[in-house]
């Protein structure tokens, strides 16, 4: 079987490099939308000609241009959107409207994977905390476009990424670096998340796009040995670094008046993730049903980062 054509939608970000570059590795044409609006944004515009010299090629378009989108799209059959979510990067999910009208119209794609990459939407619903919860309600808007669309599709659920969540061991102190003296600890640190590196994410979703059996359905990234505590990653970088940190340990009730005084949404968005992972527990408090797949059940061939390689990076 040959492989699917790929267009990256939003190719020059943390993400999206990444799926190009995996993209690229696994054989796939590969296919990058060149935004009209990059302007003199040189880092971007020397990013996508670096792409073109890898193999891929550039499309030009514009999401203030319908018919570019129209046209880009059918020069493919998968189209694989990495646009913005962060808040306090720039949140654009909605954004990925215009672009499932384009597929719909254009009606060639076998499948789409939105921007999704992190924690289930899915299973956002109910949670008690309303910061940053646009993220969540914005990334069920858009689903619903594309099941209404009956568009094909994968959404892929990557939960914590390590250059956010395990190289400053989840700290919340404006830096993506290891704390030096002290750390946080949230609540007891029993609580299980998962942790992937970006490029293994990137990996995992390109191998969805031919696979049959991840056709309208949402792929877990659960790693076993990636199935961490807050203390456990704290106590592997301890070891690496050869240093014991002091360990302040944060009631959730402290945590959550904490929050009550923030004002900056970008900041609050931040907390209220944590609090969700490490006190909620919200990545692993379910099970996987027949709507989902595990990742490294899937794949096993794929040999995943452990975060103790993934942090040798910081020493
Ligand atoms: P980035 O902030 O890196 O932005 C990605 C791309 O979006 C940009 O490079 C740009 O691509 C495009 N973009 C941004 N603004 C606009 C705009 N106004 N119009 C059109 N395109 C725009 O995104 P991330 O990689 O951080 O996020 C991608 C996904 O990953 C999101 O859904 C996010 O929620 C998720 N995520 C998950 C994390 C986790 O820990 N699980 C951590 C971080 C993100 P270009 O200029 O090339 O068109």
């Amino acid at each position: 079987m040959s492989k699917s054509k790929v267009l990256v939608v939003g190719g020059t970000g943390y993400i999206g490099k990444r799926i190009v570059k995996a993209s690229l590795a696994q054989g796939h044409p590969t296919y990058v939308l060149m935004r009209r609006e990059l302007g003199y944004e040189i880092e971007k515009v020397q990013m996508l000609l670096s792409f073109k010299q890898q193999g891929a090629q550039l499309i030009e378009g514009s999401f203030d241009d319908h018919q570019s989108l129209v046209d880009a799209v059918k020069q493919v059959d998968v189209v694989i959107c990495t646009m913005s979510g962060v808040q306090f990067r720039s949140h654009n999910i909605l954004l990925q409207l215009k672009l499932v009208d384009a597929i719909k119209e254009a009606g060639n794609i076998k499948r789409f994977l939105p921007s999704e990459f992190g924690i289930d939407p899915s299973r956002m619903g109910h949670t008690l905390i309303d910061y940053g919860n646009e993220t969540f309600t914005d990334k069920m808007v858009v689903r619903k476009a594309i099941e209404d669309a009956k568009i094909p599709h994968t959404y892929i659920s990557a939960n914590c990424l390590a250059g956010y969540f395990v190289g400053n061991l989840s700290q919340l102190n404006n830096s993506l670096l290891p704390p030096k003296h002290r750390v946080s600890i949230y609540g007891d640190g029993n609580c299980k998340a998962v942790f992937l590196d970006e490029d293994d994410v990137a990996t995992y979703t390109i191998m969805t796009i031919d696979d049959p059996r991840m056709l309208n359905k949402t792929l877990y990234l659960r790693p076993r040995k990636n199935i961490l505590t807050h203390n456990q990653l704290v106590e592997k970088w301890e070891k690496l670094s050869d240093q014991k940190l002091e360990k302040l340990h944060i009631s959730a009730q402290d945590f959550l008046a904490s929050m009550k005084g923030v004002d900056d949404s970008a900041f609050q968005a931040a907390l209220a993730r944590i609090y969700h992972i490490y006190y909620e527990g919200c990545l692993m408090n379910f099970e996987i049903t027949e709507g989902g797949e595990e990742a490294t059940m899937l794949y096993p061939q794929v040999r995943y980062t452990l975060m103790d390689e993934y942090l040798q990076r910081y020493l």
